[in-house]
């Protein structure tokens, strides 16, 4: 049984924000990585007007995902079809294709279908709050947590076919404070700007609610470069870009998780995802 990991994504470039690393890493050792996207970011912002009209910004993104994908040499990659919601109040989120406004349970049985045919022992996801209040993350969220109880569930969808699947392992990415505390200084130390400002973004959790911490330091470039494909998405006032990469590569030498939910016993804290799950543990 191969080692499978699926990741569970609001709009193309979420894949690389807060998994690319464990996705570039993961994929080198041979595991079975999958990214699932909900929405194709039709309402994303467009960083130069050369690069894409609002007409053809869903286009140009399926575009631009593809070639990060195979930068972090993802192995598998699923669409919902969903239209992205926009941010939070937005005429977006009333789109009538728009995933804020999608029935759930339905959204949900087209992710248990693709749990159970690439059948992941791990399933990474936003936390509750879709990791900073977007719509379609907190939505990404919601199926993602939905799918990973029901899809082994034989009374569960069972118009969605194939046989049951339990996935082992439940992940919210998580941010710590102490990441964005590192930030801070090292910005100041470099005498840069910090994009921003005194606040405490939405996005940071408190350490002590980070369960698993993966090194990805070998994978920073990489990251950089798949992120950096989603050319419409990172206009030249971009804290990715403003900010130099000597130090997002400290702040992205490792990816942090929260682990909601495992099916199987293992010590925390931990430095894989798939701890456990490996043969040679038994
Ligand atoms: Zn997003």
């Amino acid at each position: 049984m191969p080692l499978t990991m699926m990741a569970v994504h609001a709009h193309p470039d979420d894949e690389c924000i807060t998994t690319g690393g464990v996705l570039c890493k993961y994929s080198d050792e041979g595991v079975e990585t999958v990214v699932v996207t909900c929405t194709g970011g039709e309402a994303g912002e467009i960083a130069h007007p050369s690069l894409a009209t609002p007409e053809t910004l869903a286009a140009v993104r399926t575009r631009e995902l593809a070639e990060a994908l195979r930068i972090l040499g993802v192995r598998h990659h699923r669409t919902l079809g969903y239209r992205d919601s926009g941010m939070m109040s937005t005429p977006d989120n009333r789109h009538p294709d728009a995933f804020w406004r999608a029935d759930l349970d339905e959204a949900t049985g087209k992710l248990v279908a693709l749990v159970r045919e690439l059948r992941p022992q791990v399933i990474i996801a936003y936390n509750e709050n879709g990791d900073y209040g977007h719509p379609d993350h907190i939505n990404a969220h919601r199926i993602a947590v939905a799918a990973y109880y029901a899809a082994g569930d034989p009374n569960r969808y069972p118009e969605q076919g194939r046989s049951p699947w339990k996935p082992s392992k439940l992940y919210y990415s998580a941010w710590p404070r102490s990441h964005r505390v590192l930030m801070t200084r090292l910005l100041a130390e470099a005498g840069l700007p910090d994009p921003w400002g005194e606040d405490d973004p939405e996005w940071t959790v408190p350490d002590e609610d980070v369960t698993t911490r993966v090194d990805v330091a070998a994978y920073t470039a990489r990251r950089r470069a798949a992120l950096m494909a989603h050319k419409t998405q990172v206009p030249e006032d971009s804290a990715w870009m403003t900010v130099p990469e000597a130090i997002w590569s400290q702040l992205d030498a490792e990816e942090t998780f929260r682990r909601a939910h495992s099916r199987i016993r293992t010590e925390l804290p931990e430095d894989d995802l798939f701890a456990g799950l490996r043969t040679s543990e038994g």
